[in-house]
């Protein structure tokens, strides 16, 4: 895992809009929680389509290691 890495978190969030998990593929409803993940960084450096969402499911599951794989 390089530093930069490193710096990522996952924000609980409730979806505005339709999301997709990016573990297990299954869609996030409006209005349901899901986990982002944020950069610090990322208005800098990072585009959106760098940065992943995880459903609350996954995140129980996995926890933080989600930004691992
Ligand atoms: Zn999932």
């Amino acid at each position: 895992m390089s530093k930069y890495d490193s710096l990522r978190f996952l924000h609980e969030t409730r979806a505005l809009e339709e999301h997709k998990c990016n573990k297990c593929g299954r869609v996030i409803a409006i209005g349901e929680i899901y986990y982002p993940e944020k950069s610090p960084t990322m208005s800098i450096n990072t585009k959106d389509s760098d940065l992943r969402e995880f459903c609350k499911e996954c995140y129980e599951k996995f926890g933080t290691d989600l930004l691992n794989i």
